[in-house]
């Protein structure tokens, strides 16, 4: 009989293991075989859990949707979830607001945009405890896609848009999930501000911009950013109904188009550039190209330090230009009747969202008469004299003092808006024409609403003489505006026109207390992000 020798384990390069390594690869060894153990157990549950779980293929994590396949199926808005509905089934993709599990039961607020309506996951014959609990765990603001009835609500459902109805779950998938800690709550950001110093959660302006895609998904911003589409869309469908075109201008450009102060300079190549103050230039040229009647919606950038709660680096102007035969006033009707359908569009257009945002930023309705309200430069500092104001017939309204004359013309006549005629010469660009019957005043106009400037307009001086003259009065380089005074020479429309603040507008309609809550991205001095 061979001797039995004794096997001696070898490492990789042939040489017999220490005793320590020998004792590290049995318990190498003996994990591996614990690890295997667990996995099969849990496998096994798994199954055996499954197998008891009615309702297993109806809900869990979706795979990632890759655009795979195309279905005919039916899917529905939470508006359209009716008490007329009642008995229909439903297919909804929407975010998890809000949620709470009670043992067998689950309630899932669903939101889209600002709808909202109550999910119930329910146990029965056909969803599982497992189910239940799946929702349950569910992370805030999470994209479900649900299947369910559509049933009566034992009791109107106050905290949610649809108020009669609820969603009988029959089917629950996770497409996306959010992280369990978000940067801010929604039902934190959705308080109403007057209730903010209250016991709860309060979120301020700073946090509610650094997570700005969070924020607007409350559903005051929602419905803030739908009004602002809605101003855009009736200034443009107003002002083509008229015959005006649409023109979209440079904003990159050579030189300052107001002088050289609160300008961004930018690397053109070799050289510099500025980005534009304003489209003023180039509407002015446009008319004269013979485009008699043009408005833009653009981008409008301001290096100005100003942290104010109407002020900008960067905003959207609406601007209108147009020839006039006679007087400048064709422009103040033209411009106040794109004003008042504006208004009244609103009102009719955006009711819904307008008593939206003010749930949560409470606001008087916003009044204008028709036709709109002018008064001239000089009454209105007539009325601010009466009220203890001191002020030169020549010098400009002050912030505070713009307020105060917005409040003494509510009192007076009922407006929120109206327009302010034959401003002071000095305080006006240098393109503004003179008042021909007082050389100390100008044909120029500023419009207010609720007490804030919205608009800056003038009659433009068509004359190419008269223009170097005043330009030459105000100290400007004559040959970095040669193409703009050019462009008079070749015979010139009477004209005038206006910039307006779109976000000021919205902010100001709306009885909003700052303008980065109508500027989707604001760019203020201080923020550049996101
Ligand atoms: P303000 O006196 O309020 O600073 P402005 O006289 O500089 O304004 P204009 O240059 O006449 O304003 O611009 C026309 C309109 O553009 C204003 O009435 C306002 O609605 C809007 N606007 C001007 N500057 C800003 C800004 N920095 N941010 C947001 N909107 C602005």
């Amino acid at each position: 009989m061979a001797d039995q020798a004794e096997v001696v384990p070898l490492d990789a390069e042939g040489k017999p293991l220490s005793k320590k390594a020998i004792k590290k690869q049995q318990k190498d060894a003996e994990k591996s075989k614990k690890k295997a153990e667990t996995a099969a157990r849990l496998e096994s549950e798994a199954a055996a859990r499954d197998k008891d779980d009615v309702s297993k293929d109806c809900y869990g994590d979706s795979p990632i949707i890759k655009s795979t396949e195309k279905t005919d199926r039916k899917w529905t808005h939470i508006r359209e979830l009716v008490t007329a509905k009642v008995g229909q089934k439903f297919l909804i993709r929407a975010r998890v607001h809000n949620r709470r599990g009670a043992g067998k039961l689950c309630f899932i607020v669903l939101r889209q945009q600002y709808h909202t309506v109550q999910a119930v996951v329910a146990v029965s014959e056909t969803v599982s405890k497992q189910m239940t609990k799946f929702a349950t765990d569910l992370n805030l603001e999470s994209v479900l896609d649900l299947e369910g009835e559509l049933t009566a609500a034992p009791e109107p459902i106050t905290g949610c848009s649809q108020q009669d109805v609820e969603l009988k779950v029959t089917k629950l998938f996770c497409l996306s999930k959010a992280m369990p800690q978000l940067p801010l709550q929604i039902e934190d950001a959705m308080r109403p501000e007057h209730l903010e110093d209250g016991p709860q959660g309060r979120v301020n302006q700073d946090t509610r911009l650094d997570n700005r895609i969070i924020d607007l998904r409350t559903t005051a911003n929602q419905a803030i950013f739908r009004v602002e589409a809605a101003v855009c869309r009736l200034f443009r469908e107003y002002l083509t109904a008229q015959n005006f075109v649409e023109i979209h201008t440079p904003k990159i450009i050579s030189a300052a188009s107001e002088g050289g102060a609160n300008v961004f300079e930018v690397t053109y190549f070799k050289g510099q550039a500025y980005l534009a103050q304003s489209p003023q230039l180039y509407k002015q040229m446009a008319l004269c190209a013979d485009f008699d009647r043009v408005f833009t919606i653009g981008a409008v950038f301001r290096a100005e330090d100003s942290n104010t709660h109407r002020h900008l680096c960067e905003f959207v102007g609406m601007d209108i230009e147009m020839c006039f035969y006679e007087h400048y006033h064709e422009v103040l009707d033209v411009i106040g009747g794109m004003f008042v359908n504006m208004f009244k569009g609103l009102q009719e257009q955006c009711a819904e969202q307008i008593t939206t945002v003010h749930k949560q930023y409470p606001a008087e309705p916003f009044k204008f008469l028709e036709p709109s309200l002018v008064l001239n430069y000089s009454e209105g500092v007539a009325m601010l004299r009466a009220n203890g104001v001191e002020m030169g017939d020549e010098d400009d309204l002050t912030t505070p003092n713009e307020k105060l004359l917005g409040k003494l013309v509510k009192e007076k006549y009922d407006t929120d808006f109206y327009m302010l005629d034959k401003y002071p010469l000095a305080v006006r660009p240098f393109y503004t024409m003179p008042d021909p019957n007082d050389p100390k005043s100008s044909n120029s106009y500023d419009m207010f609403m609720r007490g804030e400037e919205i608009l800056s307009g003038a009659q433009r001086i068509h004359d190419p003489d008269l223009l170097t003259e005043r330009a030459l009065h105000h100290n400007l380089d004559l040959q970095q505006i040669k193409a703009y005074i050019d462009s008079f020479r070749y015979g010139a429309y009477p004209h005038g026109g206006g910039g307006i603040g779109m976000e000021r507008v919205c902010m100001l309609y709306l009885g909003l207390n700052n303008i980065r809550k109508t500027s989707m991205f604001p760019r203020d001095p201080k923020r550049l992000t996101p």
